[in-house]
């Protein structure tokens, strides 16, 4: 029997009496130790797991083997396996790696841009993209984005973009797990001549890495109002046809709303359900304007919703009703949004204000206690991105995405509710050590994957080309 194998069939029980059964096989040279093998063995842990009873380890240890959590447990559970990598999180926070479902993060180079003017989509932001969006920019762009995911927690993120390919590269290089879809919109775009060459831009895209252990490649329509009714169905067809997530932007702007009312009399909801796009491959970010039978549509179609509670009050769009979601088991992410609109990529910044706004909506502090908003940020985004049997919690047989998190600060001592020290009070500062794909990413703050000082100076460099285009006017 495998390893891998009989630590599934193995039972684990958590809390403070732990028992642990894996009938493992190991190797010959440890058999006299009576130790099996790993690749890394996290010790000394305060682990939140996230799993359905949410269950705490005070003081445990998680095993990592191929990628996968093999064993979690108390610390008898060090003694038990030999492994290459043993990282001591010396009574800090270990929990899964938190999952940012809409962004696009190349846009890091034009964060600071712009921000506080009305109607900057078409009056900015376009044309912007039209004039200076490249290979290069989308790639040290998205990389640096990425670093910024990395030091705040963030282990897989959705993304949305030109050039995804790019993006995908970036990924591959600094070792972050994502879900990537190419953009697919009514006008000519930095990476297509015609307007809609998404598609064929996306399907080779979709070919390179359909295999990838870290990306899965995505179609990503921008928005209802920016394709026509035969290219969301040809969207709807295609990814049937491919076998792909779809990434958009759903009932964000007030006009796409009216617009959508006066000529159809439909929801963005109840129109994309008849485009045959509302199933379970629609990651759909935002959703601010939804009713309470939309939401019931994206309920019973197993739509995943990307909460960006920030951007949205920034563009003082309005509040996305995403408790009523999340109490009616829609499939609620968090998310940072862009950085031109939420201008960090972190989620540990987004979890104050997902607890307090929702609060202050409903006029009830009891409202969206901090443990549901650490499962938004968690298991929740890995249900958004239909990817809850690999990633989101901590659980024997998952992907190896997790973080450590300290608990040292002074915001965060005394210590009693770890859900209310992680969404009042920590920072992505805290971050100190993150694991993707059981590879140890960034460790004691320092980034191992990349060579941070070069991502910035790229980006510097970038953003001086930028500058001197705004000065010049952007044509
Ligand atoms: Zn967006």
């Amino acid at each position: 029997m495998s390893l891998r194998l009989a630590s599934l069939l193995g039972t684990v029980a958590l809390g403070s009496a732990v028992a642990l059964v894996v009938q493992a096989v190991p190797r010959s040279d440890h058999q006299a130790a009576g130790q099996t093998p790993a690749d890394l063995i996290v010790t000394n842990g305060y682990l939140v797991t996230m799993n359905h009873q949410r269950e705490i380890v005070e003081r445990g240890a998680v095993v990592v083997r191929d990628a996968r959590i093999i064993a979690l447990g108390g610390m008898e559970l060090a003694d038990r396996y030999v492994a290459d990598k043993v990282i001591d999180a010396r009574g800090a926070i270990v929990m899964p790696g938190m999952i940012n479902t809409h962004t696009h993060v190349s846009m890091t180079v034009f964060r600071g841009l712009g921000d506080d003017v009305p109607d900057r989509l078409r009056k900015l932001i376009f044309p912007l993209e039209k004039a200076l969006v490249d290979r290069e920019l989308v790639y040290w762009g998205g990389l640096h984005g990425m670093v910024e995911m990395v030091e705040g927690g963030v282990t897989t993120f959705a993304d949305m973009y030109y050039f995804e390919d790019e993006v995908a590269r970036a990924a591959r290089a600094i070792g972050l797990r994502g879900v990537l879809g190419e953009t697919i919109v009514d006008f000519p775009a930095p990476d297509a001549a015609e307007p809609y060459g998404g598609f064929a831009y996306a399907r080779r895209f979709i070919e390179q890495y359909r295999h990838d252990p870290l990306v899965t490649p995505a179609l990503a329509p921008h928005a209802p109002y920016s394709l026509d009714v035969e290219r969301l169905r040809r969207v709807a067809r295609e990814a049937e046809e491919l076998d792909v997530p779809v990434l958009m932007h759903v009932a964000e702007m007030p006009d796409e709303v009216e617009t959508l009312r006066k000529d159809r009399d439909q929801s963005p909801v109840e129109y994309l359900a008849e485009m045959g796009l509302l199933n379970r491959r629609l990651v759909a970010a935002h959703c601010i304007f939804v009713s309470s039978s939309d939401i019931d549509l994206l309920a019973s179609h197993d739509v995943g919703v990307a909460h960006a509670m920030v951007a949205n009050i920034k563009s003082a769009k309005g509040v996305s009703p995403a408790l009523d979601m999340f109490r009616k088991g829609v499939r609620v992410g968090l998310a940072t949004d862009g950085p031109m609109s939420g201008n960090t990529l972190d989620i540990i910044g987004q979890l104050g204000y997902v607890a307090k706004l929702h609060k202050l909506e409903k006029r009830d502090r009891n409202v969206m206690p901090a443990a549901d908003v650490v499962e938004m940020a968690t298991r929740g985004g890995a249900r958004a991105l239909h990817l809850e049997d690999r990633i989101g919690s901590l659980e024997v047989g998952k992907l190896a995405d997790l973080v450590v998190i300290d608990r040292d600060s002074p915001r965060m001592v005394p210590f009693y509710d770890v859900y209310s020290a992680l969404v009042y009070a920590a920072l992505p500062s805290d971050v100190r050590t993150t694991i993707v794909h059981g590879r140890v990413v960034m460790e004691d703050r320092v980034v191992r994957t990349v060579e941070v000082s070069e991502v910035k100076a790229r980006v510097r460099a970038i953003g001086e080309r930028i500058s001197a285009a705004v000065a010049q006017g952007i044509q």
